[in-house]
């Protein structure tokens, strides 16, 4: 029988009453002659929950540890909607990542999947069972310790077992009906489009729009997953939300397709280092063993030999990061005067495949921004984004002015 992935996220199950919503919705596709695995993520509210009870237990974590906690919000839903499914007759059962085995890298936190074997789940479904409930967000590494596969890993699941299972297609439900121009809890006049490219729809992904994982992106580029994002909260046809496609599906697009924007960003700044060859090698290969994700970096204007060096970093890595540059200091690996810390910066950035045959994207972007008296910390730029680092009070005025200013509420 053919296969579906039908993924839940958290404000779908958020409570008895809307897992069995989402399992009506389920046992609709089974009805159709499907064979179903649902992909669920933990209540909507509980893996903060569970993080911020590790923060408060151990601030510099031991990340297996951390995977032991965190995993567990899924567990407690998958098993809830294979019960649920079993009341309404569906045969079904739930598994968490290690039984299926979902096998991943032992990166605990930020885990990658490397393989998912079908043999365990197709042998049920061939005695019958319908569906498979599994644990999103888990899997399980080689030395056999639970892991996670970073915040919002459950798309990944669900493409990572589309592709395994060669499954039709990849339904991610969510709380929005697909995806958008902007967040449109930020902007108001934020467009659904009906179909989007892999690269931008990866780039918004990696640039701060939560509504997929960027790995689960990345995974059905790679994969061919025809993969859908639709509500789960009203009635869907099979043409509903958008559909996440290869730009040869798509005829007319925008010079941007959406912007983006992450609010949890710091900057810190190292006053003074010398300006010679390795420092930045010494300073950044640094950061990448004490597992802190630097994004932008400027290496100001240099006087007399010393320079500032700037980035930025998720806002929760900062305590680590300094922790790795003082020890570094302190051992006589790096000389700098001082570290400068901001926390209250965000990162806004403009998408589009557009962008590589349009010139006049950067410009326009700075204007408006100027206009509106916002100061530009950081640049950078790719083929097909421009991002900037500002004030984190300006984000959503920076949002809103660029999504008018780009006329995204019109549809190409
Ligand atoms: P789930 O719990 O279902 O995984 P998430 O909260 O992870 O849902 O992702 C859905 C959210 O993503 C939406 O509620 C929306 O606020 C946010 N979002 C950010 N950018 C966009 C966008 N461009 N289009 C749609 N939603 C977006
Ligand atoms: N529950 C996890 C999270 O909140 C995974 C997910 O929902 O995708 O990040
Ligand atoms: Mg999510």
């Amino acid at each position: 029988m053919p296969v579906l992935v039908m993924k839940f996220g958290g404000t779908s199950v958020a409570n008895l009453d809307r897992i069995r919503r989402a399992a009506k919705r389920v046992g609709v596709e089974v009805a159709k002659g499907y064979d179903v695995i649902v992909i669920v993520s933990a209540m909507s509210g509980k893996t903060n929950e569970l993080v911020g009870w590790v923060n408060e237990t151990s601030p510099l974590f031991d990340a297996r540890e951390y995977d032991a906690v965190v995993s567990s919000g899924e567990n407690v839903t998958a098993g809830l909607m294979a019960l649920t499914l079993q009341e309404m007759d569906v045969p079904a059962r739930s598994w968490q990542g290690w039984q299926v085995p979902v096998k991943t890298t032992s990166a605990h936190s930020q885990a990658r999947i490397e393989d998912i074997s079908p043999d365990n789940i197709t042998a049920k479904f061939d005695e019958g069972m319908r569906v498979a409930v599994v644990a999103g967000f888990q899997g399980i590494s080689p030395e056999g310790r639970i892991t996670t596969l970073g915040r919002g890993g459950s798309d990944t699941t669900a493409v990572a077992f589309a592709a395994a299972f060669g499954a039709e297609r990849c339904d991610i439900y969510t709380d929005v009906d697909g995806v958008y121009t902007t967040d449109p809890r930020v902007s108001a006049k934020a467009r659904k489009l009906d179909k989007i490219a892999f690269e931008e729809m990866l780039e918004l992904a990696s640039l701060g729009a939560k509504v997929l994982q960027t790995r689960s992106v990345e995974l059905a580029m790679r994969y061919k997953v025809r993969l859908r994002v639709l509500s789960s909260f009203e009635e869907q046809s099979d043409e509903a939300g958008t559909l996440v496609c290869d730009e040869e599906e798509i005829m007319e697009s925008n010079v941007v397709a959406g912007v983006a924007f992450s609010r949890d960003e710091a900057k810190m700044t190292l006053i003074s280092v010398a300006d010679r060859p390795g420092v930045a090698s010494i300073i950044f290969g640094c950061l990448s063993d004490a597992g802190v994700n630097v994004d932008m970096i400027v290496q100001n204007i240099s006087e007399e030999g010393r320079t500032d060096m700037t980035f930025s970093l998720p806002t929760d890595q900062v305590g680590r990061a300094e922790k790795a540059l003082g020890e570094l200091k302190s051992s006589g690996g790096l000389n700098f005067s001082d570290l400068d810390t901001e926390l209250d910066v965000a990162k806004v950035s403009v998408v589009g495949i557009g962008m590589r045959s349009q010139s006049g994207v950067a410009a326009k972007m700075f204007k408006v921004l100027s206009d509106e008296g916002i100061n530009i910390k950081v640049i950078t730029t790719s083929e097909i984004k421009i991002s900037v680092l500002i004030d984190r009070k300006y984000m959503e005025l920076a949002v809103q002015a660029l999504h008018d200013a780009f006329e995204l509420e019109k549809a190409a």
